[in-house]
C-alpha cells in the first residue's frame, strides 16, 4: 500500500489550509476546514493545487 500524500492549497476566501490529497483528480470538491466554502480542483501541477470556486448560489441561469 503507497501512502497518500496531500498537498496543502491555501484558500482564497480565508488563507486557510486546503489539504487535497495528492491523487485527487480534476473535478474533485473539496471544502475549505476553516470557512467552509466548497471549491473544485481544476488542475495538479506537481505540488500545487489549483483550485476553482463552485458558485452554488446567486445568479439564476434559467432554464
Ligand atoms: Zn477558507
Amino acid at each position: 500500500m503507497s501512502k497518500a500524500k496531500v498537498i496543502v492549497a491555501i484558500c482564497p476566501q480565508c488563507e486557510g489550509n486546503i489539504e487535497v490529497p495528492s491523487d485527487a483528480i480534476p473535478g474533485e470538491i473539496v471544502s475549505c476546514p476553516d470557512c467552509g466554502t466548497t471549491f473544485e480542483v481544476d488542475a495538479i501541477d506537481g505540488n500545487k493545487v489549483f483550485l476553482k470556486s463552485i458558485e452554488t448560489q446567486g445568479e439564476d441561469w434559467g432554464e
